[in-house]
């Protein structure tokens, strides 16, 4: 189980020389001149006109950042690369999910695609602070819509390419966006999915889609309404794609995008981000936590459908000037081995992922990474739920060689950029997602807002705004202040329960709706599915409270076995002794249950609302986002 005391000094070839190599100094200069701090690392990128204030917090909590200041998040992701060095630099590098085509862009390429890109939306009306929904899979022309967008100022809507056609629809009622870019398919496990079809439906109705642009992936059959549908390719000939085209210089606070949450806790919320705050935010936390070298190759697994696409696959690496790699597929076909042999082939020095891949790789063996050479891994990363100290040593050991630290970094859509992680140089607790981020303040609260004392559980505020931070949901004010706004006047409210240790570590235990209470204890889902986890059958795990008339809940619990065990009695009552020893006696399941997956978002998060909905016999909710 989680070890406070556990402690993993980083290696020397880790911290020295690193961006944040000495961590402290810029700690203590953000923490004590956060406005200086934001500033500095702002006059690292380019901006057509200065900024007046760093922070403009009159009217809060509608922060703003860099105010009366001008550029385009395209100048630094892109532009200022290819007037200097990194011209020639590899910007993106992509391999097809089949394993046979790589598709590569250099910084100048880049541009040349993007302007293409842009051209063509420019030609099709679309214009400052007009909304297009993007609803591609993982290929280059994702990325390029992207920064197309950014780069005449029009608000991105990405939509991961799997939702189908009533999420897809609602979302873009939603933004009213005017343009729809997507492809006729995309891959998945070696069948098509019919991307094209299901924009079909999700338009039929849609009172403000005009023209819906056509990538061909797969090769598919498609209906065109040549009204409204037009390939890629052809667009990609006619002359309004040829020439140059101007990035707009836009004020700071002019909107980047709409992203709509992962829906975990309900429906999804669609957050706004801006170009100036986001893009100082992103680039900083990257080049901090990720140590951004020219040589390195930066494999986030993430699809661009959720925020840590936006923020680490795309504009982060870009704004740094790194080589950003994109894979078409998933984890686990053909092999349970091809993110290895992806490593290995393309000598990826840091590799981000998440708990939930990592504990499904795990569940086929340390042989599948054993025949790979991943000894170009330099550094580790995972996101989006607290990784399980089994899963965490997995990844440490086995598939980083026991040499490249783990960044567990916390964070949500909401805020753009990581709130809590670690760099390099700092010392890791596996399990602790570490701290917060330079000019950050993190307080653990009691239901009154009042600071908990170290170890103890209890809500985690933000005390400091910070550039990347959402501005609101998009047409939707109010809602934005009551939900993270109004419970503790004048901090943040992430909804996550969490503790802090006497080291200043911070260890996320869960959602707050998450947390369970048995007979007066509260105890963290996290903390009842990582004792779970640590036992040799289990692949993964899922823990609830139902009502229970003693107790005031008891804890349900869904289990994932391991390739090779078979869930029976004894295995029941052995799970259950395994999280006593390990947890609490008060920790042990009133009931086990052996299932083949668990109800997931489809960014891979569990979603322990609809288990317990299911549980109890009541209403699921929002099912948007479930991944079925
Ligand atoms: P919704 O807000 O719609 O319920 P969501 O919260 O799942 O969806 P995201 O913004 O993608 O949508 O996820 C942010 C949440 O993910 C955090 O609030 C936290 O619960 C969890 N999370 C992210 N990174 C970590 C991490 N490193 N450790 C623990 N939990 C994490
Ligand atoms: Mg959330």
């Amino acid at each position: 189980m989680s070890n406070e005391r556990e402690i993993y000094e980083p290696s020397p070839e880790s911290s020295t020389g690193s961006w944040a190599e000495n961590w402290e100094a810029l700690r203590d200069h953000a923490a004590h001149d956060l406005e200086g701090y934001w500033a500095e690392r702002a006059s690292e990128l380019v901006w057509s006109k200065p900024w007046d204030r760093v922070i403009d917090d009159s009217n809060k909590p509608f922060f703003k950042w860099f105010v009366g200041g001008e550029t385009n998040i395209v100048t630094n992701a892109v532009d200022r690369h290819i007037t200097g060095p990194r011209k020639n630099k590899l910007a993106l590098l992509w391999r097809s999910e089949d394993n046979r085509e790589t598709r590569t862009f250099s910084y100048f390429s880049l541009n040349r695609e993007v302007v293409k890109m842009a051209n063509i939306l420019k030609a099709m009306g679309v214009q400052k602070g007009d909304r297009v929904t993007i609803y591609l899979p993982r290929i280059p022309e994702v990325v390029f819509a992207m920064l197309a967008c950014a780069k005449l100022g029009a608000v991105h809507s990405v939509v991961f390419a799997g939702f189908s056609a009533d999420a897809l629809s609602s979302r873009i009622d939603d933004s009213e966006s005017k343009l729809v870019i997507t492809a006729d398919g995309s891959w998945i496990n070696g069948n098509v999915f019919p991307l094209k079809d299901i924009v079909d439906d999700a338009v039929r109705f849609s009172p403000t889609v005009e023209n819906v642009i056509v990538v061909r992936r797969t090769g598919s059959e498609v209906h065109m309404d040549n009204t409204r549908d037009h390939w890629y390719h052809d667009l990609e000939s006619l002359p309004i794609a040829r020439g140059a085209c101007e990035t707009v210089q836009l004020d700071s606070e002019h909107p980047l995008y709409i992203l709509y949450t992962s829906g975990s806790t309900g429906k999804p919320k669609a957050i706004l981000h801006t170009h100036g705050g986001y893009m100082v935010g992103t680039y900083t936390t990257l080049k901090h936590t990720f140590d951004i070298r020219e040589e390195d190759r930066f494999w986030c697994t993430a699809d661009a459908g959720w925020v840590t696409g936006h923020s680490y696959v795309v504009y982060g690496p870009l704004l740094t000037g790194a080589t950003t790699f994109m894979y078409e597929g998933g984890p686990t076909y053909p092999h349970p081995d091809r993110w290895w042999e992806l490593i290995e082939h393309y000598g990826i020095t840091t590799f981000y992922t998440a708990p939930t891949a990592i504990r499904s790789l795990m569940r086929f063996g340390d042989a599948w990474v054993n025949r790979h050479d991943l000894s170009s891994l330099r550094l580790l990363g995972s996101v989006g739920e607290p990784i399980n100290p089994a899963a965490w040593e997995w990844f440490y050991d086995v598939v980083g060689g026991g040499k490249a630290p783990i960044m567990d970094t916390w964070w949500q859509t909401e805020t753009g950029m990581f709130q809590i992680t670690g760099v390099p140089a700092m010392p890791q607790k596996p399990g602790s997602a570490g701290m917060p981020v330079f000019g950050q303040d993190a307080e653990i609260v009691d239901e009154h807002g009042h600071p908990v004392p170290d170890g103890t559980e209890g809500f985690l505020t933000l005390k400091n705004p910070w550039p990347a931070m959402a501005r609101t949901l998009y047409k939707d004010d109010q809602r934005f202040i009551d939900t993270y706004w109004s419970t503790y006047p004048g901090r943040y409210m992430t909804g996550d329960s969490a503790k802090r240790d006497e080291d200043g570590y911070f260890w996320i235990i869960g959602r707050t709706d998450d947390v369970i209470k048995v007979s007066g204890h509260r105890l963290g889902t996290a903390e009842v599915e990582a004792a779970t986890n640590s036992h040799r059958a289990v692949s993964e795990s899922a823990a609830i409270g139902i009502p229970h008339e003693v107790k005031g809940n008891a804890i349900h619990s869904y289990v994932v076995l391991n390739q090779g065990y078979s869930g029976d009695r004894d295995l029941i009552e052995e799970l259950r002794a395994h999280i006593a020893q390990h947890l609490s006696p008060i920790a042990k399941p009133d009931d086990i249950e052996f299932v083949d997956k668990l109800p997931k978002t489809r960014s891979g998060k569990i979603m322990r609302r609809v288990l317990r909905a299911r549980a109890l016999g009541q209403d699921e909710g929002d099912l948007s986002t479930l991944d079925e």
